[in-house]
């Protein structure tokens, strides 16, 4: 990863690369983290593939957990393109992997605590059970490595 960080710093002068203990985009501060202790791992080129993707998509904003999850799925697309561009071929599989740990995390958001029922969200911090009318608050998500959500924060 590291001869591939070299060049995104030389490539992408507006994003800021940090060094820190995960893998995440800032949008407040324009900074894609990388898990500087991560470096030799496998995975570690396509996840900081998958940061610069949200950077380059300028992701920001969204005010639901769905549109959450399709920034996700964009992020890795801009990913496998970047990816192309320096020789690095992202495991699709990885991919889906991810994906699936998203969708197992909006599953736990969005069960309904009472009756299990799969309800839609109201905001970016409510949801409500159209079955039972049970209402409940998530935390507000946040753009970040997948299998740190896999925790529900209801
Ligand atoms: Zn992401
Ligand atoms: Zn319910």
């Amino acid at each position: 990863m590291d001869t591939l960080l070299k060049k995104l710093v030389r490539d992408f002068p507006d994003i800021n690369f940090v060094a820190g203990d995960q893998f995440y985009w800032s949008p407040k501060q324009g900074e894609v983290v990388y898990d500087k202790a991560a470096l030799l791992k496998r995975t570690s080129p396509w996840s900081l593939l998958h940061e610069l993707g949200h950077a380059i998509l300028q992701h920001r904003a969204y005010t639901s957990d769905l549109e959450l999850i399709e920034m996700e799925s964009q992020a890795w697309e801009q990913a496998r393109k970047t990816g192309t561009r320096y020789g690095f071929e992202i495991d699709n599989e990885h991919i889906q992997d991810c994906m699936d740990t998203y969708r197992d995390w909006l599953h736990q958001r969005s069960a309904c605590p009472t009756c299990d029922t799969r309800s839609l969200q109201q905001d970016s911090s409510h949801y409500r059970c159209f079955n039972c009318g049970e209402t409940w608050s998530v935390s507000s998500s946040r753009f970040c490595r997948p299998y740190r959500r896999k925790v529900p924060t209801k």
